[in-house]
């Protein structure tokens, strides 16, 4: 990979870009992906829709969302769309014993990975990659074992929205994630979820499924949205519009399952720089000031100084996310680096102001 001898910090959204350089890849990491298509077992034919022309454009649509993130994250395919199954395969661990499988029972979501792993040429499997497999139908998406390196894999259904807003949606819980919603909770309807539960991730308000914006405002802060504030109304947006909420899912709308939270955004990279390290090629060290305890380089146990991060980094194509604070340290760059900071506030280093 070409590395330039410069420092680059790449400041998002409003926040203010010092030192900015012309982007290359070296400002980003990659995280691989690696799509399979399940084949009709009756007849060897892929379901309908579904080519290397349109798995491009959702991994674009997906990488426009992970770009408003500004955590540096972009997907890129390991390689062209790979048939996997046969004619004649309808029974297991033949992929295409799966190919129209709703997966109502939830022994079949555990049996597909274990067959994959198994069998993993068979499954095309890749261990340096998010493995997503395309199957016939319009309605099923399901992550299993995001916490098990190498050890994951990602269905998706051959819908036109599937392959790109489901991905990045199941990709989420890939990294960590549960529904705003909560861990395990789902529709309102058929004797769902009737009290919001918890997500693990503190700046989401709590949320169901089947609320309007309104309804979260006024379980949130008491009154309807529209006499919200601003900030309020964003907060309300933050989760209504989130990748890992469950509301649009009938409906169009470019806005639907386009958020992430910045806590949530932690947790995802964290997990991309931990269990699925393998599937990136860099991995994200956590610098703030206020962290006076055990310091890693993780969301929670941050490191406390630039210089430090900096350190750990070590050049290697890895980001250091700068949370907001002042630093005032002289620092000496000798091997290329990104540095970030998140989406809102400010980080100054060195002694101006
Ligand atoms: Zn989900």
């Amino acid at each position: 990979m070409k590395r330039t001898k410069h420092i680059m910090l790449i400041a998002a959204m409003s926040a203010p870009c010092v030192f900015c350089a012309s982007a290359n890849a070296d400002d980003i990491i990659k995280v691989r992906v690696s799509y399979k298509v399940v084949v009709n077992p009756v007849d060897g034919t892929r379901p309908p829709g579904v080519n290397d022309a349109d798995i491009d454009a959702a991994v674009e649509g997906m990488n426009a969302i992970m770009e408003t993130f500004g955590r540096g994250y972009r997907f890129v395919r390991t390689g062209a769309l790979i048939d996997i199954g046969g004619i004649g395969g309808f029974f297991r661990p033949n992929p295409s014993y799966y190919y129209g499988n709703g997966f109502a029972d939830t022994q079949d979501r555990a049996n597909i990975e274990s067959d994959a792993v198994a069998n993993k040429s068979l499954y095309a499997w890749n261990d340096n990659a998010i493995n997503l497999f395309v199957i016939s139908g319009g309605g099923i998406s399901f992550d299993i074992g995001g916490n098990e390196p190498g050890q994951a894999l990602i269905v998706i259904s051959s819908g036109a929205d599937a392959k790109g807003k489901t991905a990045i949606h199941e990709i989420g819980h890939y990294m960590g994630l549960c529904h705003t919603q909560g861990c395990s909770c789902g529709s309102c309807a058929g004797g769902g979820c009737i009290i919001p539960e918890d997500d693990r991730i503190s700046d989401t308000l709590p949320d169901l499924e089947c609320w309007d914006q309104d309804l979260i405002a006024t379980f949130n802060f008491g009154v309807g949205y529209s006499s919200l504030t601003p900030g309020q109304q964003t907060r309300v947006d933050n989760v209504f519009f989130n990748v890992m909420s469950y509301h649009g899912e009938d409906q169009a709308g470019d806005n639907y399952h386009t958020r992430e939270t910045e806590l949530q955004l932690d947790e995802w990279v964290d997990k991309a720089s931990s269990s699925h390290a393998a599937d990136c090629d860099g991995i994200t060290y956590f610098v703030d000031a206020t962290n006076n305890g055990i310091q890693t380089g993780t969301s929670e146990l941050p490191l406390r100084t630039v210089a430090k991060g900096l350190n750990f980094a070590n050049g290697g194509g890895n980001i250091v996310l700068v949370r907001p604070g002042n630093y005032p340290e002289n620092l000496h760059i000798t091997s290329p680096v990104t540095l970030r900071v998140p989406r809102t506030g400010k980080v100054t280093i060195g002694s101006h102001h």
